[in-house]
């Protein structure tokens, strides 16, 4: 792709348009035009690029998921080729997936990577003291424990790491194709934007990118990646479904994060099904630390007999062994 098709396909994306409605209009000036991966592949090198050299500090915020190490990938190719060093920061939120921990040493060893390492202000069991599990009460991203929780865990970390770095370019796998949220936030911001709270540049380089896109960047470059990924229940899978949701698409895909978080409770029970059957561990943990309970009290609480009357420490483990897919969802 050129040039010129790059700069008009970043510039509609920057001035709001979506993935698809910018292939719509460069089709109608050229009614060849086709997106490969290879092309988006480009546009994410040349985006790094034209950033790197814009800016004196490079940050990438790594998860070790498959984004983010899709980015990390593409930024180490840019910097090589630029002779220019970038830090990684990573939110040690002490809730990772056991493979996470693995391949982030794995990486840091085999891609010489300079880690910058936060600690959450609050453990996430503090948070549930506090404020309650996130998602469990509006199941949206408004819900006060969530609010507190990705600010104690993520947010603040990640602010005081940037001032005391003093980092100006911060890089990211976000992608629209993840949830209503992040489909807006792309949507309204563009791919590079001026971001007021963190006061940095901050770019999504993979940010129109597909969970396909991602897949077959990561096989086309044999990328390493957490097993988490191959231990997928039903047709939550690696590469997963997609699913209009109020006129956009979204990637119902198995997805990185703090294992123990109950924002999908509401509505992707393969998640907890999915902690359940591969880390039935984890998953016994968090029900005895008050999880089970709060389900319960969720779906039996209109019929407080019931709850009152049979759900209790007592009789809580019998309910985990014979209905445990039960507390799968609320
Ligand atoms: S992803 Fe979930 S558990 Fe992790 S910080 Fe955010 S709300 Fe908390």
């Amino acid at each position: 792709m050129n040039e010129g098709v790059f700069k008009s396909y970043i510039d509609l994306l920057n001035s709001g348009h979506s993935s698809r409605k910018a292939i719509k209009k460069l089709r109608e000036k050229d009614k060849d035009f086709e997106l490969t991966l290879e092309n988006r592949e480009q546009m994410a090198l040349n985006l790094i690029e034209k950033e790197m050299k814009k800016y004196d500090k490079t940050v990438v915020a790594c998860s070790w998921g498959k984004d983010s190490v899709v980015v990390l990938h593409l930024l180490k190719r840019v910097s090589d080729k630029l002779d220019k060093e970038f830090d990684v920061l990573w939110n040690n939120t002490k809730f990772h997936y056991p493979d996470v921990y693995r391949l982030k040493d794995q990486l840091e060893k085999d891609w010489d990577l300079k880690i910058v390492e936060t600690k959450a202000e609050k453990s996430f069991w503090e948070i549930t003291e506090e404020f309650g599990w996130p998602g469990v009460n509006s199941g949206d991203r408004s819900d006060r424990a969530n609010q507190a929780c990705c600010y104690y865990i993520k947010k603040k970390p990640t602010k005081k790491a940037i001032k005391n770095n003093k980092w100006d370019l911060y890089f990211d796998g976000l992608t629209a194709y993840e949830s209503d949220r992040r489909y807006l936030n792309l949507k309204d911001y563009g791919v590079s934007h001026y971001h007021k709270t963190f006061g940095l540049q901050k770019v999504h380089p993979i940010g129109w990118w597909t969970v396909n896109d991602v897949w077959d960047y990561i096989e086309k470059y044999d990328v390493p990646y957490i097993d988490l990924y191959d231990k997928g229940v039903g047709k939550y899978t690696k590469r997963g479904y997609s699913e209009e949701q109020q006129g956009h698409r979204v990637d119902r895909a198995i997805r990185n994060g703090c294992w123990c978080c109950t924002l999908a409770l509401k509505y992707q029970p393969e998640k907890m099904k999915q902690l359940r059957e591969h880390y039935p561990k984890m998953w016994k943990a968090l029900m005895d630390k008050g999880l089970a309970k709060e389900i319960a009290k969720r779906k039996l609480g209109q019929q407080s007999t019931l709850f009152d009357g049979f759900f209790d420490e007592e009789t809580k483990d019998n309910y985990l062994e014979n209905r445990p897919c039960w507390f799968d969802k609320i």
